[in-house]
């Protein structure tokens, strides 16, 4: 638009010139080298913009003509660069297709073109890992060392490499070179915390946690959440080598990042006894208590206050389950201290809860196991300690720590899972049952049934159970070490 509007300003321009000289007449006379040229103003205007014009062609190409083979050149390369672009393009679409044979032909035919081996060798590297080539990949990696720009994905690839190939050392070495290059790779922080804590390094772990949050690639709760594992990790460390007191730094740290992480909690409240914090050591049970209540605390509990008459006891585990009094371990660690004191009515009024508090589900085991034994020291009744007894064969196993992964179970918590190697899976837990579907429609026996105090002397409904009973003597709760 707007240059038609110019075209139309000079083509009224030059009309306006040549009307304007039409009709303002003059003559102009010229001698020169025995020649007389009488003509119009027009005329020799005219002529003199005709030879300027001429003479502004003739010098363009004059120049053309000085310049054409570089030109010509520049032509030539720029074509061979454009189809070696192309190349290197399908050679990619190809890797990501999977196509080996197509992105290595590819890649030869992009850097006979480019002649610039740092764009090329990655493409290479690819399609030599494509075609299961590792060591010719190796070699294309190793070489993208060598330039500044492509060392970082040079490095990259080196470390995916060793991964793959399971050797975690010399990814580390690896990923520690990359993260000099680029310190906020998300992706890579990540790689440097899980390295370095299967190396063992806990403060690398950490800072890589801490870096990685930086990036708000890892939410600050998860972030916090890792560190916690990390510190605890390093407790857990401390205290098998005898150095408590560091060991409680470390579990007091982790405590406060994040004050709900039960292996720390645990550690923690013996680590206080352990380090002569009795006070502090009790305190602290009875607070995490109130949130998670654990057997183990019921142990450190009782262990932290030593030479306690059975009376006694009974009182003070009272103290230590305040803050939950209706929670199954509350009431296994009461039923336990009023039958050590020969309680036979208060332990009995806690087991009932417990058992009716399952609601259908079949009791636990250690609530089978203090039955049988209340029923065997209170009445010496051989028959219910049987039943008992058969019942926690088959009874809702307890509570231990069950890898969410994989699902193994083990008594003692550690960071990874040492069965599927997963980072943080252990949660403290009931296992599933295997083959305990419908045990209780089985059963003639439900457990809201079961017997409470007042139907003590009611025969059982239950046959007799096969094979050799055991013997009274026998009906007593295996020591349990849990969550040591
Ligand atoms: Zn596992």
């Amino acid at each position: 638009m707007i240059r038609v509007f110019w075209y139309l300003i000079k083509l009224a321009a030059i009309v306006f010139v040549a009307i304007w000289l039409a009709q303002t007449p003059g003559e102009v006379s010229l001698e020169w080298l025995g020649y007389r040229i009488d003509t119009s103003v027009g005329v020799i205007l005219l002529t003199a913009f005709v030879f300027g014009v001429l003479a502004a062609l003739a010098y363009r190409f004059w120049g053309l003509l000085l310049r054409s083979p570089r030109s010509l050149f520049d032509m030539f390369d720029r074509n061979r660069r454009r189809r070696g672009y192309k190349a290197l393009t399908k050679g990619m679409v190809a890797v990501a297709a999977g196509d080996a044979t197509e992105a290595q032909r590819l890649a030869h035919k992009a850097d006979a073109l480019l002649q610039e081996p740092p764009l090329t060798l990655l493409l290479q590297a690819q399609a030599a890992q494509l075609q299961g080539d590792e060591n010719a990949a190796r070699r294309y990696f190793e070489a993208m060392l060598e330039d500044k720009e492509t060392r970082f994905l040079g490095l990259r690839g080196l470390m995916t490499q060793s991964l793959k190939a399971g050797d975690y050392g010399t990814a580390l070495t690896y990923a520690r070179q990359a993260r000099q290059l680029r310190p906020k790779t998300p992706w890579l922080l990540e790689i440097l915390f899980d390295l370095s804590e299967r190396a063992g390094d806990f403060p690398a772990a950490e800072r890589a946690v801490k870096d990685w949050a930086r990036t708000n690639a890892l939410p600050a709760p998860e972030a916090a959440r890792k560190r916690a594992v990390l510190l605890t990790e390093q407790g857990r460390r401390a205290d098998a080598e005898g150095r408590r007191e560091e060991a409680l730094r470390h579990v007091r740290s982790a405590h406060k990042l994040a004050p709900d992480f039960l292996p720390a909690n645990l550690l923690m409240a013996r680590l206080l006894d352990e380090t002569q914090r009795r006070r502090e050591a009790l305190r602290f049970m009875e607070k995490t208590w109130a949130v998670q209540p654990h057997p183990e605390l019921v142990r450190l509990y009782r262990k932290a206050r030593p030479g306690e008459t059975a009376i006694d006891r009974v009182r003070s585990l009272g103290r230590l389950v305040e803050g939950w009094r209706s929670h199954e371990e509350a009431r296994l660690a009461l039923a336990e201290a009023a039958l050590e004191a020969q309680l036979w009515g208060e332990a009995r009024r806690y087991l009932t809860m417990l058992l009716e508090a399952r609601e259908g589900r079949p009791p636990s085991e250690r609530a089978c196991w203090l039955m049988a034994r209340l029923e065997e020291n209170e009445h010496g009744d051989a028959k219910k300690v049987r039943d008992w007894l058969m019942r926690a064969g088959e009874a809702a196993p307890d509570p231990v720590w069950v890898c969410e992964t994989c699902g193994t179970m083990t008594e003692s918590w550690s960071a990874r899972c040492g069965a599927c190697d997963s980072f943080n899976s252990q949660k403290w837990t009931e296992p599933q049952r295997v083959g305990a579907a419908q045990p209780l429609a089985l059963d003639e026996t439900p457990a809201s049934s079961l017997p409470a105090p007042q139907q003590a002397e009611t025969p059982s409904a239950k046959p007799a159970p096969p094979g050799v009973p055991p013997s009274p003597d026998e009906a007593k709760p295996p020591a349990r070490a849990v969550g040591a």
